[in-house]
């Protein structure tokens, strides 16, 4: 049974495909948008279970959709939480060299800061003491923009505006099957089916999977890797004050275990990064094995794989045992203790892959007639949402 045709369906309710309904029914509040999320509430992927970081953009490539979404989209999310009278706080951040070979990294990210218009600061250790006494480092560098904000506080909200915009959240319908005919898209779901004219895909750790159900090849594939996190029990959470990150090793897509404060006060260690066994594989036993079969099988995991065996087995040994994990923590807080740290949530990334096992560092959107697809929307998504949702209304508007 389908209702009337919708003008869009966005598959997805994490904070991606939220921010574009918002921003299509923003510029016409006419147009008929449904949003089909599989889960019973939104966020409950990948925008429910991050670090909170409203990232500053200071890593990323200069002209790069990631670099320049960044940028607008931190402005953006910050005022929409002031308008909405969300809890963040910009509490800038630090990232702390603790050996020499990483200073050349620490100038080429001072020189981008730079060059993105950040107000970045070369610190020394005695100064780095001001803003964190229990850091231990040779030089870091602090970054003044970057803030804190619950993402899932923001999703439901914009949940909320997307409703009073005469939008449709449709949770606990999962899209199983897509046929396109005739300048429409037939969605079936586990709820009503929907036909709609066009189709945006913001399925986040299936996007690929949605990609392939509309006939389209994507050049990449989803993996999924898992971030697990530690809590720092409340006696050793003053030993963090706010934001502390490692120099990222460029080699890798991931920033590193840093140590966060939230905006609940909690501090968090994390995240790692292991392959999970399941695309929404929360906990080691969480395996589905069709689709480690079907990960397993592909190029692009073998590729990564052998490229990254010290990297990958490294990440596992952390996982495992909390001994890797603390070592790690106690080169940027050398007081902290296997004792003042407890096991905590984790999340899910997706991150896509080429076939050659090279992982896709920007943001990457395959278009096709009447068709949008989200196929890499890795970290700092959940920071630039907003902007991307304006791109992808932008696209859909042209
Ligand atoms: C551990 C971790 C830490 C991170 N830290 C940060 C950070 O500090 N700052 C930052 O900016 N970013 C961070 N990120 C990245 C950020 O969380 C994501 O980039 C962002 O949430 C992506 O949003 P999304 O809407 O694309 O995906 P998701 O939130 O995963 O949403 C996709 C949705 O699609 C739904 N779906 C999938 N298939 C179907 C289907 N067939 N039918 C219906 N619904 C479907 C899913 O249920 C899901 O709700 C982090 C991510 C992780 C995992």
């Amino acid at each position: 049974m389908t209702g009337s045709v919708h003008d869009i369906a966005i598959v997805g309710g994490g904070i991606v495909g939220l921010a574009t309904a918002r921003s299509v029914l923003r510029a016409d509040p006419r147009r008929r948008v449904a949003v089909l999320e599989k889960e019973a509430d939104v966020a409950r992927h990948q925008s429910g279970h991050n670090s909170g970081v409203v990232h500053s953009g200071i890593y990323y490539r200069p002209g790069s959709l990631k670099a320049r979404l960044c940028s607008t989209g931190r402005r953006s999310i910050l005022a929409f939480a002031r308008e909405h009278d969300i809890a963040f706080e910009v509490t800038g951040k630090l990232i702390v060299a603790t050996r020499p070979d990483e200073l050349d990294e620490l100038a080429s990210l001072e020189a981008r800061g730079r060059d993105h218009g950040l107000a970045v600061r070369r610190l020394s250790p005695a100064e780095v003491a001001a803003h964190e006494p229990h850091v231990a480092c040779i030089a870091a560098l602090h970054v003044a923009e970057t803030a804190i904000v619950d993402f899932g506080e923001i999703a439901r909200k914009l949940r909320d505006e997307v409703l009073e915009l005469g939008g449709e959240v449709r949770t606990s319908t999962s899209v199983v099957r897509i046929e396109a005919a005739g300048g429409t898209h037939r969605l079936d779901t586990t709820g009503e089916d929907v036909e709609s004219h066009v189709l945006v895909n913001c399925a986040g750790l299936q996007a690929d999977l949605v990609a392939r159900a509309t006939g389209v090849d994507p050049p990449a594939r989803i993996l999924p890797f898992r971030g697990e996190y530690m809590a720092l029990r409340p006696t050793a959470a003053p030993l963090v004050r706010g934001l502390v990150y490692p120099v990222p090793d460029p080699a890798l897509p991931f920033l590193g275990v840093h140590l966060t404060r939230g905006i609940d006060g909690s501090v968090h260690a994390g995240p790692n990064a292991v392959l999970a066994l399941a695309r929404e594989g929360y906990r080691w036993r969480d395996v589905a094995p069709a689709e480690l079969w079907d990960a397993l099988g592909s190029p692009a995991l073998r590729h990564l794989a052998a490229r990254n065996v010290a990297a990958g087995a490294n990440e596992v040994l952390r996982s495992l045992f909390r001994r890797r994990f603390v070592a790690d923590l106690q080169r940027l807080v050398p007081e902290l203790r296997r004792s003042d740290l407890t096991r905590s949530t984790a999340g899910v990334r997706a991150q896509a892959v080429l076939p050659d096992g090279s992982l896709v560092d920007d943001f990457l959107i395959v278009e096709r007639p009447s068709e949008l697809h989200v196929i890499n929307a890795p970290s700092p998504a959940a920071t630039s949402s907003l902007a991307i949702g304006e791109e992808l209304a932008r696209r859909i508007g042209r």
